[in-house]
């Protein structure tokens, strides 16, 4: 074997070793960041004071709520206009207090458009996930002040009759979750939250 054989051997296998751990280290930051329950790179510069209803600003006239928290085991609110049916399709979303949007994306299946947006109010972090929306008018990291236009009302591309799901949690920056579940752990009944915050 010649010496230029021997030194390409040699660059491969450091090349492929290097590769590995590069592998390596990209597994480790996706599983820090799924375990994570602050996110550093948002600051809530400002406090909200309180919270309002995101539909019908402030206290939802002309909405009702159809499903409710713990309803079916539900996470969330489901969020309808008083017309039925999808009369309320493409009506008005509002963030529910001053916060920053910490992702506005179309996360498919049954979620469809999804905004999530990171409050603090008196020391505390709070997060309101507002789903299957027709349309997102935020971005990630955009400050939003309570009582902004985030978004319209929307089927998730034709799930549902139009409706908003409404999800707030005390634990930040879970997985997306299923809508559904027995285990309430860091979620929040929205109505009673909004009502007593
Ligand atoms: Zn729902």
């Amino acid at each position: 074997m010649s010496k230029i054989n021997i030194v390409l051997i040699l660059v491969a296998f450091l090349f492929i070793n290097c590769k590995k751990q590069q592998e390596k280290d990209a597994v480790l930051i996706e599983t820090t960041e799924q375990q994570v329950t602050e996110i550093p790179s948002l600051t809530v510069t400002v406090e909200t004071k309180d919270f309002i209803f995101p539909v019908g600003k402030p206290d939802a006239k002309g909405y009702y709520n159809a499903q409710g928290f713990g309803k079916n085991n539900h996470l969330g609110d489901d969020w309808n206009g008083t017309g039925g049916g999808n009369t309320d399709l493409g009506d008005s979303v509002f963030t529910i207090g001053n916060g920053v949007v910490i992702s506005a994306e179309n996360l498919g299946g049954g979620w469809g458009n999804v905004v999530r947006i990171l409050h603090k109010q008196n020391d505390v972090l709070y997060e309101s996930i507002y789903a299957h929306l027709d349309t997102i008018l935020v971005t990630e990291g955009q400050e939003v002040n309570q009582g902004v236009k985030i978004g319209t009302i929307g089927t998730a591309n034709g799930s549902y009759l139009a409706h908003l799901h409404l999800e707030i949690r005390d634990k930040i920056n879970m997985d997306i979750g299923g809508g559904y579940s027995e285990d309430t752990d860091g979620y929040l009944d929205p109505t009673l939250f909004i009502k007593t915050h």
